[in-house]
């Protein structure tokens, strides 16, 4: 039987300097707040929403939910984002992706602040998890794998890791962050020819696709860790089911993260990790300008 890798552990792990950090910044007079956008009603944003909502309350954090109709244009979206940038008492932004097709996200990645781009979407934070430069923001999902591992102590160096799923969200990130650790990466994608092959010699494979049960037992060898990011709800029955054939896989595997209770919730706790980072610049950036306006008068009085 495999062991089960749960989001919920390494969340409970890190609570209390999640509760300590935030009090030390409210003493210092930042009150950390991150706001997540939402358009519209989807099921995905829903549960994601739920989970940091949940979390956030719990170790204290503030976190306000802006709701905007399916409808909204380009235009009345771009104003709301705008109106966020320029509000100090936000530190971090989140917007539920994908948007609709009426909606571009592009010129949204363009101009958030990046010192708020809590989930890592904006060239600049991109570029920095390339560079191997920690002062930025990778997007929540892929740290939270990474997390997941370290917490579980699954040996990245020199493992071969099998990505499925190429995405700026997801899957390139992740590729970067791991081969940080030493590990031997393959990605793989639609495109992909023999994807059986390229995951049966994996260590860790971890899938991040949208196509349920993609990953079967003949993908994966014998005590491989296997972790799945999908998030698929069936629109008939309501149910939550990842990329991996769980039932399955289970057996055969040496550790699996469960859907739902696995990456979705060490992504949430990295929001939250993320959000207080942001808090800290907004702070670190106050006083620094205390410092030069202090500088500039001594300079002239
Ligand atoms: P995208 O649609 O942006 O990317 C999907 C990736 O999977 C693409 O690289 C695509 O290949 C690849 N892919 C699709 N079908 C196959 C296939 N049959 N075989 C191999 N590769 C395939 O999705 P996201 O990265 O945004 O999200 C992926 C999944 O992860 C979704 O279920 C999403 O809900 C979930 N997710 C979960 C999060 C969490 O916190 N747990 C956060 C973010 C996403 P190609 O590039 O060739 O099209």
């Amino acid at each position: 039987m495999a062991k089960l890798l749960k989001g919920a552990a390494y969340a409970d792990s890190i609570k209390g300097t999640l509760e300590e950090k935030n009090r030390e910044l409210i003493e210092k007079g930042v009150l950390p707040c991150l706001t997540i956008i939402r358009i519209g009603e989807w099921p995905d944003d829903l549960v994601y929403e739920r989970g940091a909502l949940k979390l956030f309350k719990e170790v204290g954090m503030q976190v306000r939910v802006v709701i905007l109709p399916e409808e909204i244009t380009q235009a009345a979206l771009t104003k709301v984002f705008a109106a966020l940038n320029d509000d100090d008492t936000v530190h971090g932004i989140l917007l539920f992706l994908p948007l609709e097709d009426n909606l571009d996200a592009e010129p949204l990645k363009k101009m958030i602040n990046p010192d708020k781009d809590v989930d890592g979407m904006c060239s600049e934070n991109i570029a920095k998890i390339f560079l191997g430069d920690d002062s930025g923001f990778a997007p929540c999902t892929p740290m939270g794998v990474m997390e997941l591992l370290k917490f579980y102590n699954i040996p990245l160096e020199s493992a071969k890791v099998t990505l499925v799923g190429s995405s700026m969200v997801v899957g390139k990130p992740l590729a970067m962050l791991l081969s940080r650790e030493n590990a031997t990466v393959t990605m793989c994608h639609s495109k992909t020819t023999d994807l059986v092959e390229e995951c049966l010699w994996a260590d860790i494979i971890i899938s991040a696709t949208g196509v349920p049960k993609l990953i079967k037992k003949e993908f994966v060898k014998p005590g491989a860790t296997v972790i799945d990011v999908g998030i698929n709800i069936d629109r008939v029955t309501g149910e939550l089911h990842g990329d991996v054939d769980f039932e399955n896989v289970e057996p055969i595997a040496g550790a699996i993260t469960p859907v739902p209770g696995g990456a979705g919730v060490a992504t949430t706790a990295v929001l939250a990790v993320q959000t207080l980072k942001a808090a800290e610049k907004a702070l670190l950036k106050t006083k620094h300008s205390h410092v030069r306006h202090r500088e500039v008068r001594k300079h002239y009085v």
